[in-house]
């Protein structure tokens, strides 16, 4: 019986990793991976070498992520990661104003003025 490294999370199918290139070793990371059977894309953790944790990843499949503020001191570096594919990006102005957070800029005046 052969044995694959994980299952699609999303069809169940086994996959193999392909580690071309050092792919997929790092540990702690989200790396991206497309099924070959359904074509969905997830999310593959590595812990301990060579033991896979699929995770689904709806968002590189319908493109909306789910992103939560990070815990960042201080909090004008503050950044959204999307929960499923730790995709970062900055704030909004927006969500700037509704977490209360102020931007980089306004961090470094404040510290000018100490
Ligand atoms: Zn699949
Ligand atoms: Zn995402």
């Amino acid at each position: 019986m052969e044995t694959k490294d994980l299952e699609c999370p999303y069809c169940g199918k086994g996959l193999d990793v392909n580690h071309d290139d050092g792919f997929g070793y790092e540990e702690n990371t989200a790396h991206e991976m497309e099924c070959m059977h359904c074509n969905k894309s997830f999310v593959f953790y590595t812990s301990f070498l060579f033991d896979y944790e699929p995770v689904k990843a709806d968002c590189l499949n319908d493109g909306k992520h789910n992103y939560e503020i990070t815990n960042t001191c201080p909090m004008e570096f503050s950044r959204m990661r999307c929960s499923m594919c730790d995709n970062e990006r900055d704030l909004t102005d927006q969500e700037r104003k509704h977490f209360k957070i102020g931007t980089k800029e306004s961090y470094f005046e404040k510290l000018k003025q100490h």
